[in-house]
């Protein structure tokens, strides 16, 4: 019998909940933004990444979004770009790789080599993500995730604000404390657009040879990297040290 895949929860919270999500969210929102010039939005177009655009578009707050095109995203992860940016009429900025880097890291040790070799992984991560994301955040004061506590064993230490140690400036995390059936609900009930992978059994999408579908009941961030152990499933985005509670 074919495994049953993951599948977006059904909503099992009322609406008054959900606008008090909002309600929370927003105000959060507003703190970053008037505590801080130049602030950006890192989105991979994930689900929490969506709830997160949602507000800050609907409310037209002064946060730039960016996106890492690490130049092996699902074809569905570039169409999805475009549909967002059209969805709420704003500029989601994409960010690339070096292409030279690149073209250096695929000579000496092959396009899929993060399969092979941990340090091949961290290798193309860095090329891919986070010498990006150095670009991306050049001249923030501060930026913000998607990222949940409940997501992976690897964030259940997550705060709302944290210091982002590899750069020296502010990192929030806004639904830092959002369940998953929060989350979930927000999006149904505030009808935000959903990358499809997630009606695919893919509860958090990356790149696509290191991300795959899961089973139901696993852990949501199972699908990616695989073949690696629960706590080396980060990509060197994230080095920071918490600040409050
Ligand atoms: S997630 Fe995979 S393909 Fe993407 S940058 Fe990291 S190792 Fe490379």
């Amino acid at each position: 019998m074919k495994p049953q895949l993951w599948k977006i929860p059904p909503v099992q919270i009322s609406g008054e909940q959900v606008d008090q999500l909002y309600e929370k969210l927003h105000q959060r929102l507003i703190e970053i933004s008037s505590r801080y010039q130049r602030v950006r939005f890192a989105t991979s177009l994930a689900a929490e990444d969506m709830v997160i655009t949602d507000a800050i578009a609907r409310e037209n707050i002064k946060i730039e979004i960016f996106t890492l095109n690490t130049g092996r995203l699902h074809e569905a992860s570039i169409k999805m770009h475009g549909a967002v940016q059209s969805h709420y009429k704003i500029q989601i900025r994409s960010i690339e790789p070096e292409q030279e880097q690149v073209k250096q890291f695929i000579e000496q040790v092959g396009l899929n080599a993060f399969y092979e070799s941990e340090d091949a992984k961290k290798s193309c991560c860095d090329i891919r993500k986070v010498k990006p994301l150095q670009k991306a955040l050049d001249g923030a004061q501060a930026w913000l995730t998607g990222q949940r506590k409940e997501q992976s064993v690897t964030r259940t230490e997550l705060l709302f604000e944290e210091k982002d140690i590899a750069r020296g400036i502010a990192k929030f995390n806004p639904i830092f404390d959002f369940s998953e059936q929060e989350m979930w609900a927000y999006i149904q009930t505030r009808q935000v657009p959903i990358h499809p992978l997630h009606q695919q059994g893919y509860p958090s999408i990356g790149c696509e040879p290191c991300t795959r579908a899961i089973r139901e009941g696993e852990d949501v961030r199972a699908g990616r990297w695989w073949w690696l152990q629960k706590d080396s499933k980060e990509c060197g985005l994230h080095v920071t040290e918490s600040l409050q509670k």
